[in-house]
């Protein structure tokens, strides 16, 4: 049966394992992120490595983004196919197929890329100049994370008078990105780590200043931090990405007030059926680690009070019933709360767009899989 055809049905009717997108609350969701990062004077540049959907970007866009970021060259490329024309690669690019890709790319939209290292600047402005296009370029920061990033101060500052010096390349400004952060549990605890990531991206921008360097884009931030990095005075343009859909771990980060974060709501389920009822309160469903990450943690059991969902291998999913809580039944479906949003997506080839409980569309996971 050709998927479309599965457009009006309820989702109560659908085959499992699936994954379930509810429409009212992404939507929700993106304009409230537009609205709140609009009336602060800052720029939204959504991060897509969590949907990997052009539909949602354009969605992001017509709410007011300015334009996306990818993590992936491969990511990029369906972006740019999908419509999109302004993208930031927020993450190195290294190897000569992958910047050629990139150069190419830049034909046919704005394409920035971040850097941190030298001989890389080199690189992409050889592959630039051949392709004849110019690539802005962001220089990244390490503000804490220990990841990618030069460190704060001169060397950013180096880095950034080569690429001044390298035809084919623009330079704009900065990256300070500081992933472990956004999941910091505890608003407060939050909040005071990043002030003092903060200081080290300031401390930055200022020497680029005063060495002459440019400074219209400091970009950066996520779904955790979202309101720290509006409130900084010195984010022109936020990249948050789970926001969209939320996940069971973003939601136990802690908000202002509680233990819930609750500025944003979950839109994303995988629906799951009853295959085995092998004792009491133990359920085996047909949901296990090929459709679930487990990373952050086991998905939620939503709407049955005191169940806990067990990983039991590739295909198979446990769920441990309260003995006085309410039981299931062989064939019955039952809706997962993802742990982690953007890996567990990236498991699937397909949304079911559901509102009032019913299928109302179906969108491929488009850039699934594109990790090159
Ligand atoms: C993942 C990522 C984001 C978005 O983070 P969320 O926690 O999903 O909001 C932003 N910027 C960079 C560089 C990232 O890698």
């Amino acid at each position: 049966m050709a998927l479309e055809q599965l457009i009006t049905t309820p989702v109560e009717d659908l085959d499992t394992p699936c994954l379930l997108l509810d429409l009212d609350t992404l939507e929700k969701n993106v304009e409230y992120m537009a609205g709140y990062v609009a009336e602060r004077g800052v720029a939204l540049r959504p991060h897509v490595k969590t949907h990997k959907s052009p539909v949602f970007a354009r969605k992001q866009m017509a709410a007011g983004a300015i334009g996306v970021c990818c993590q992936k060259v491969g990511e990029a490329e369906v972006m740019v196919a999908g419509g999109i024309e302004d993208i930031l690669v927020s993450n190195e690019v290294v190897g000569r197929a992958k910047i050629a890709r990139l150069a190419g790319l830049a034909r046919h939209a704005r394409i920035a890329v971040v850097v941190d290292n030298l001989e890389n600047v080199e690189a992409l402005g050889q592959a630039a100049r051949d392709a004849g296009v110019t690539l802005d370029v962001l220089i990244e920061v390490d503000i804490g994370q220990s990841r990618c990033g030069v460190p704060p101060g001169e060397p950013a500052v180096a880095l950034g008078k080569k690429v001044v010096q390298t035809q084919g390349l623009a330079l704009r400004g900065l990256q300070g990105y500081h992933g472990a952060l956004q999941h910091c549990s505890g608003f407060a605890e939050r909040k005071r780590q990043y002030q003092v990531a903060l200081v080290d991206l300031k401390r930055t921008k200022e020497l680029f200043d005063s060495s002459g360097l440019p400074t219209e884009v400091i970009s950066g931030g996520g779904t955790g931090t979202y309101r720290f990095d509006v409130e900084s005075g010195l984010m022109t343009e936020i990249q948050p990405g789970s926001y969209v859909v939320m996940d069971r771990h973003y939601r136990s980060i802690g908000g202002p007030v509680g233990e819930a974060y609750e500025d944003f709501e979950c839109a994303l389920f995988v629906l799951a059926t009853v295959m085995s009822i092998p004792g009491e309160a133990r359920v085996v469903t047909d949901a296990g680690l090929k459709v679930l990450s487990t990373d952050s943690g086991m998905p939620a059991v939503v709407g049955l009070e005191g169940a806990e969902y067990q990983a039991a291998g590739d295909e198979h999913g446990k769920i441990l019933l309260a003995p006085e809580g309410p039981q299931l039944r062989l064939g019955d479906k039952v809706r997962l709360l993802p742990s982690h949003c953007d890996t567990t997506i990236n498991l699937h080839d397909t949304y079911y767009g559901v509102r009032a409980e019913r299928v109302e569309v179906i969108w491929p996971v488009a850039a699934r899989g594109r990790s090159q």
